[in-house]
């Protein structure tokens, strides 16, 4: 025991503090388990998951019911808040909050599987940290007015956007071309400033009848397989977007910088899965929107665009400008969604309601719109995660020193943002 005592205190850690780490680690194993139970009662929530097999077994054998689950998180969240945590370091203080949180979403989600109901609003803050703002129609029509000035003509602002972005689809027979130049761009500019694990990998396939736009499955071992949906035609931005938001720096890189660091090289299992309606997904859609901007800033997009993937597309490089001054002042509009989607599903719009705003603010087409609203049911308040997600996440990296004029500090602060165990909340500035 003496030896154990002095051993830690040589390391810089006291006795306490790794008392406090085991009870982390045995709370950590049963939270994976959890999560591993809850995959019964919702496909979607083990979003992956490649920590000891034994323990997926283990969580079919038990199939618990979701009263059951909801205890033991309770149970769970309780040995946390006893816990002392005076002796842990910064690191170990971050993992007990982290802990605290993935718990308290599951908790919630398991919730609202029961039946109990939430508002948009509450769920955002149980499920993902975070108070999202609330914008009225005013706001949306400010900017709808600026866009208008860029895109003058006859019809509806939202008939014309659709007719001009026609101009930038890439013909079926390309998408593969085209998206394996900027995969392997979007790869080598982040190879050159981070140190990927060794042997990361990924496969692109090519599916349709999906919810969403693009997905990455990590498997574990540094490998993702990410999906392309093709049931819609795809403008040439998606390219780079989804480049950077599925693969690198994003997703990918994030799970595989997240095995590496807590999985492998500090033990903390509870990183081996990833529960898709927790605070993670908050910073994973948020780093991954954001990874597009850290990857290829400004200018450099379009450049590459211009040299590279319109050419390859068949497009004509002279729009290139445009077109994305044109798609920046659409992102803005991206918050138009998240009312939709706090209207919608609290109640307050009916689905008429909410197509018609998707489609006079967000500009979507209807048939866009239905598909947007069919995300909506499906994801619900996850859809912060995206355009909230992103302008905390710059606003954090930017405030660390990352700014876009700092491009190597912006890699190393982007890094260590998707390395440990950061929470939401802990990007509030
Ligand atoms: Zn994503």
């Amino acid at each position: 025991m003496f030896t154990l005592v002095a051993m830690l205190l040589s390391l810089g850690i006291s006795a306490d503090g790794a008392g406090a780490m085991d009870a982390m680690n045995e709370i950590s194993q049963d939270y994976v388990k959890l999560v591993l139970g809850m995959g019964r009662h919702d496909a979607d929530y083990v979003d992956a998951y490649y920590g000891p097999e034994e323990w997926r077994k283990e969580a079919e054998r038990a199939a618990l019911d979701l009263a059951t689950i909801i205890g033991k998180a309770g149970e769970l969240s309780k040995k946390l808040a006893e816990l002392d945590t005076s002796s842990l370091d910064a690191m170990g203080k971050q993992r007990h909050l982290y802990l605290t949180k993935q718990i308290k979403a599951l908790t919630a989600r398991a919730e609202w599987l029961s039946g109990k109901k939430m508002t948009f609003d509450q769920e955002a803050e149980r499920l993902y940290d975070v108070k999202p703002p609330e914008f009225g129609e005013d706001h949306f029509k400010k900017l709808a007015a600026e866009l208008e000035k860029a895109l003058p003509g006859e019809g509806s602002l939202t008939t014309r956007l659709e007719a001009y972005r026609k101009r930038f689809i890439i013909p079926p027979d390309k998408l593969d071309k085209v998206f394996k130049a900027a995969i392997e761009e979007a790869r080598e500019r982040t190879g050159r400033h981070m140190e990927l694990p060794s042997g990361e990998s990924f496969v692109v396939e090519y599916v349709t009848d999906k919810a969403w736009s693009g997905y990455n499955w990590y498997k574990g071992k540094a490998h993702s397989l990410i999906q392309v949906n093709t049931d819609f035609p795809i403008t040439i931005d998606r390219a780079v977007d989804l480049a950077c938001h599925e693969g690198y720096p994003g997703h990918h890189v994030y799970n595989a910088l997240l095995e590496k660091h807590m999985v492998t090289g500090r033990g903390w299992l509870e990183f081996s899965v990833y529960p898709l309606f927790s605070p993670q997904s908050l910073i994973a859609e948020g780093s991954a929107n954001f990874g597009i901007d850290v990857a290829f800033p400004g200018e450099e997009r379009m450049a590459f665009e211009r040299e590279v993937l319109f050419p390859l597309a068949g497009l004509d490089p002279a729009g290139v400008d445009e077109y994305y001054r044109i798609m920046e002042l659409v992102r803005k509009l991206s918050y138009a969604g998240n009312e939709a989607a706090r209207n919608y599903l609290n109640g307050t719009w009916d689905r008429e309601k909410t197509i018609q705003w998707l489609v006079d603010y967000a500009l979507f087409s209807r048939d866009r719109a239905g598909q947007r609203l069919k995300f909506i049911s499906k994801y619900r308040a996850y859809v912060i995660n995206y355009n909230l997600g992103q302008d905390m996440v710059a606003a954090w990296v930017n405030a660390q020193g990352g700014t876009a004029d700092q491009s190597a500090e912006r890699w190393k602060v982007f890094e260590r943002l998707l390395s440990g165990p950061m929470l939401p909340s802990n990007l509030e500035l």
